[in-house]
């Protein structure tokens, strides 16, 4: 029975599933482009959005034409030439769990209003402290990696100065970050209220890549000013380089002193079920705090991102200073993770991560990493070699950042023009300064024939460029 304001679930869905999988098998194909970027004045008319708006009733007819037009307004993840941003080609499962969340809507922050959910969730974050080797920590599923660090943040603050939540921050405080660090890493101390100047940067390399042997320095000059170090913020991996900080080093470091190691970790955790890569993550355990995407690396549809903590206490105390240690402990039916995050209301993350690791399963998953990374390696290499490439920056994750012709060729104009064109998606960075072209390979359908396809299309756009 349906609802009178309502489509029927069965003919629309049917409907629905028909078209996504054709759409995928395009997409997939890669033969037509991957992403149209028309103007907004033009979608708005062939969305018919003013009309659907003033009128209600759309029904599955007018349901399947809005459709049509809004995947082919849409960037295509799944066509091989998607090679642009950390943003999962997602595995049919979590388009699963979007489905069911979407059709059942239960935000289980509170256990009852979604028990099996919240019991996914429980079992997932300790799936990860597993992983991680922090056996006695605790964690909660939060809507992205912006949102885990400002959690994260807001527990190192706790730790250090648990009269803040009532008196407001010591006038004191410091983090130390790498100057490329994620800019949600800045936004999270001055929504702290500490105010952007209380970032204290650590020297990085040429590939800004901390240098640990600096950090005792600034460290030690901050005690001299009176400064406290709430914590010390570490790239995992960082977002324009894919490169990992050297963590041992740093970890050892933060112990030394006694500082608040926290890894911002969104993408780069992923390695950890790699036996290949996890070499790169040598030291993580060390850390008080990190952050996992998996809507990154592990699959997903956004949002899927969780926040972990070493020591359960830290997760316990970040909202609230009182014991609802307690309270957690005596719960027997279930645990509600609302007392211990920022939302209120929250989608049920975990299943989609839940669903994607049943069909793949870790090996799976661990593989689809490998793969990703190897990849990077091998485009790379391949690229290098072709006259007016150049590659400086080594590759560590699966991000490549490269160059055509710098000297002649302004790489921001380049890549517009290629991205107009159609048939690659890519992104660029800015690393000490310097404007690169990069790629983040994401799709397991990305070979060497599209990298050999991205070549001729640059150098195309870039013979277009000297031209001009
Ligand atoms: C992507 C990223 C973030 C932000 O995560 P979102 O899930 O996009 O909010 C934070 N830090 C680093 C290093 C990242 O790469």
């Amino acid at each position: 029975m349906k609802h009178s304001d309502d489509l029927d679930f069965q003919e629309v869905g049917q409907m629905v599933v028909k078209k996504l999988a054709s759409y995928l098998d395009a997409s997939r194909s890669g033969s037509s482009p991957v992403v149209d970027l028309r103007s907004m004045a033009d979608m708005v008319k062939d969305l018919q959005f003013e009309e659907f708006l003033g009128q209600k009733g759309m029904n599955l007819e007018a349901l399947s034409s809005f459709l049509d037009t809004y995947l082919q307004d849409s960037m295509h993840v799944h066509h091989p030439g998607y090679i642009g941003h950390q943003v999962a080609v997602p595995n049919v499962a979590s388009a699963i769990a979007d489905l069911v969340h979407g059709a059942i809507n239960n935000p289980m922050s509170i256990f009852e209003m979604g028990p099996a959910a919240a019991t996914i969730e429980h079992q997932l974050i300790r799936w990860m402290l597993t992983k991680v080797a922090w056996e006695k920590g605790a964690g909660v599923f939060t809507h992205g990696g912006s949102m885990a660090n400002i959690h994260a943040m807001l527990a190192a603050r706790a730790a250090i100065a648990p009269e803040a939540w009532q008196k407001g921050n010591p006038p004191n405080l410091v983090v130390l970050a790498p100057e490329n660090s994620h800019y949600s890493i800045a936004r999270a101390i001055s929504i702290l209220g500490m105010g952007s100047e209380s970032i204290l940067t650590i020297p990085t390399d040429r590939n800004e890549v901390v240098i640990p042997d600096a950090i005792p320095q600034v460290i030690e000059a901050a005690r001299e000013r009176g400064q406290m170090t709430m914590a010390l913020i570490a790239n995992v991996a960082a977002t324009s380089t894919g490169l990992y900080d050297p963590l041992e080093e740093i970890g050892l470091c933060c112990n030394e002193y006694d500082c608040w190691l926290h890894m911002d970790s969104p993408h780069g955790i992923a390695a950890i079920l790699s036996a290949k890569y996890q070499h790169l993550l040598a030291g993580i355990e060390l850390a008080d705090s990190l952050i996992w995407d998996a809507h990154k690396m592990m699959q997903t549809s956004t949002l899927c991102t969780a926040v972990l903590f070493k020591e359960e206490a830290h997760l316990m105390q970040t909202f609230s200073q009182k014991g609802s240690y307690l309270f957690y402990e005596k719960e027997n039916q279930g645990v509600d993770s609302l007392p211990y995050q920022l939302e209120c209301t929250k989608a049920p993350l975990a299943t989609k991560l839940f669903l994607t690791l049943a069909i793949t399963g870790e090996q799976g998953m661990a593989d689809f990493v490998d793969a990703v990374y190897d990849k990077a390696r091998i485009f790379a290499k391949y690229m290098s070699a072709r006259q007016g490439f150049s590659i400086v920056i080594p590759i560590e994750a699966n991000i490549v950042c490269f160059q055509y012709l710098p000297n002649k060729i302004d790489q921001l104009q380049l890549r517009e023009k290629l991205v107009k064109r159609g048939m690659f998606y890519i992104s660029s960075t800015e690393i000490k300064g310097t404007r690169y072209l990069r790629l983040v390979v994401m799709n397991a359908l990305t070979d060497l024939d599209t990298i050999t396809g991205l070549l001729v299309e640059i150098e195309t756009v870039g013979g277009q460029l000297l031209q001009t």
